[in-house]
């Protein structure tokens, strides 16, 4: 049910600006007593929640314990994390589980001699226990097609595919003495017009911004949009520096984000260079067993010594009966593509796989605007420190999209007044006759974003991206003031900020810690001298 809609302008209690895990779950949590929008920039499965695989962490059996869950998480993220943010995640993890299968998210289930049928529970890297509860491999399909299914049925939720959010509305900008934030533009893909949405609170569930670099495993409008518009609102942003790279993706032109499991590597699978050698027991003793950071970092060390576009996981050792039975999916991608595992090795790089920085909230993710909340990958709110356990980040989308709406719900009842909000003008700017520019700089902002802001960072890598964005950050405003706004032109304006957001962090680190690692400065200060790394746009 929308408030209103005329003229191009909408009106509700509440907009959402994103359609994975966080959005969707906040919205089905508030539309029972709020108007909603939802604003999803292409369909509203599309974004990293559709593409999770391993699943969600939460204690759920009583052979774990909350203490165990919260060290481990701890540990992971280095010295950073904040212990009150992981405590109160933890703990709320349970419960949104059961939110989930009240849902009725097909969670896996084990059957037991004595017909007691209980959820299925794996381990993965970092966990101290089995705590991963999953649908098969696919446990983020599963959860998307659950949410959307629902968001679809509610009355009180509207859903915007293909719109795009440029900037939100605020008392700064409308030159107002308050600071609350008032709607949003937001572009519609689908008339080429950018409508204006007014609501009282308005939320950035836009995902991660892994797509600021060349090779990643996120879909493409990873673009880091939330946390761009926030910056430009005036919130403080943080620890952009720890981006974490998942070690193995396909290297192949059209398998854009497809992932190869650690389980290759598991199951025996060996990193060779293009000449044959093996080279990960030059960097670990535990060979391609070392942890995700360390293969990642090693292969990264290679590629650029060499100077070459890839390395090879070869795992054709094995029986092809072994490889087809463990590995069906990945051996039908591969052989679409033109490999077969079963006979040779196939090309990976390491991929941008999850932003661990974000816009700095508090734990109802609420940032420094009154009114306007980040949850899920676009938000910091200090549970990964500066490295993120598999499987707590699904967990932080549903923890915070509950604490948001509990917020959001305890002042539905106070009136704000709406200000004049005049509409996008758009007299003084033409079509684009250049494109040409908006598509170059997103092929060199996340060519040297790779080359340079990587796995492995140095002073010397980390000023040459950064006289670079500079540059980029000025042709793309000058652009963006003359040309009407496209939806490549929104995502490029966002991934230059992002990626000048993610070098000053770097620069500002003076230490390797987590999933920052520099070669000037390649030891950890003593936990007690580390911060985190928080920017303010009035600074
Ligand atoms: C391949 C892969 C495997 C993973 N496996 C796991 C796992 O097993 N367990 C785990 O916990 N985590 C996993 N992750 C991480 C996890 O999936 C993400 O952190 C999580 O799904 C993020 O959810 P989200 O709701 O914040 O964002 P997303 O699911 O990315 O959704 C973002 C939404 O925002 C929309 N959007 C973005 N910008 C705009 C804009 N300007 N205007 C309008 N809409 C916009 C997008 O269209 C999309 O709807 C994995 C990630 C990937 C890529």
């Amino acid at each position: 049910m929308t408030d209103s809609h005329t003229n191009n302008c909408h009106q509700h209690d509440v907009l959402i600006i994103g359609s994975g895990a966080a959005g969707l779950s906040l919205a089905l949590k508030l539309a029972d007593h709020a108007s909603v929008a939802v604003i999803s920039k292409n369909t509203l499965e599309e974004g990293s929640t559709y593409y999770a695989q391993g699943g969600i962490s939460a204690v759920l059996k009583p052979t774990d314990s909350f203490d165990s869950h919260i060290e481990d998480t701890i540990t992971a993220g280095v010295g950073l994390c904040d212990p009150e943010a992981v405590k109160f995640t933890v703990e709320n993890a349970p419960e949104s589980i059961q939110w989930l299968i009240d849902l009725g998210v097909p969670f896996t289930t084990d059957s037991h001699q004595d017909g007691r049928r209980d959820y299925h529970l794996t381990r993965e890297g970092g966990h101290s226990h089995r705590r991963v509860i999953h649908a098969a491999d696919a446990t983020g399909k599963a959860l998307s097609t659950t949410l959307v299914t629902h968001a679809r049925h509610h009355n009180n939720i509207e859903l915007f595919e293909n719109h795009i959010a440029v900037d939100v509305i605020t008392g700064k900008k409308l030159k107002l003495s308050d600071d609350r934030v008032y709607g949003a533009y937001i572009l519609n893909r689908n008339t080429e017009k950018v409508e204006t949405f007014r609501a009282r609170f308005v939320i950035l569930a836009t995902g991660g911004a892994n797509k600021v670099y060349l090779y990643t495993t996120n879909p493409d409008g990873s673009t880091g949009d939330g946390i761009a518009i926030a910056w430009r609102a005036g919130c403080d942003v943080a620890n952009m520096e720890f981006m974490q790279f998942h070690p193995t993706c396909l290297y192949h032109p059209e398998a854009k984000s497809f992932l190869i499991t650690e389980a290759v590597r598991g199951e025996g699978g060996k990193l060779l260079l293009p000449n044959g050698e093996r080279f990960m027991n030059r960097f670990d003793q535990r060979g391609e067993l070392a942890p995700r950071d360390i293969v990642a970092r090693a292969i990264d060390y290679e590629m650029k010594r060499l100077g070459t576009e890839c390395v090879y996981l070869d795992i054709s050792h094995k029986s092809a009966a072994f490889i087809k039975s463990h590995f069906p999916t990945i051996h039908q991608r591969c052989l679409e593509l033109g490999y077969d595992m079963t006979k040779q090795a196939i090309p990976v790089v390491p991929a941008a796989h999850y932003t661990c920085g974000g816009v700095k909230t508090d734990l109802n993710g609420l940032t420094d605007i009154d009114g306007l909340y980040a949850i899920g990958e676009t938000a910091f709110t200090g549970l990964h420190g500066a490295n993120r356990m598999a499987s707590n980040s699904l967990l932080e989308c549903l923890v915070f999209a509950d604490s948001a709406c509990k917020h959001i719900l305890s002042q539905l009842d106070i009136k704000t007044t709406f200000p004049e909000i005049p509409n996008w003008d758009e007299s003084q700017v033409t079509d684009s006759d250049e494109e040409v520019v908006v598509t170059h700089n997103w092929h060199e902002l996340r060519q040297f974003m790779w080359d340079y802001v990587g796995i492995v960072r140095s002073n010397k890598r980390l000023a040459r991206a950064q006289s670079r964005v500079s540059l980029l950050l000025n042709e793309i405003d000058e652009y963006y003031g003359n040309f009407k706004v496209t939806n490549d032109l929104i995502e490029l304006r966002n991934l230059a900020v992002v990626a000048d957001l993610i070098i000053k962090s770097a620069i500002a680190r003076k230490e390797s810690r987590g999933l920052h690692y520099s070669l000037d400065y390649p030891k950890a200060s003593p936990d007690e001298q580390t911060e985190n790394t928080i920017l303010s746009p009035e600074n």
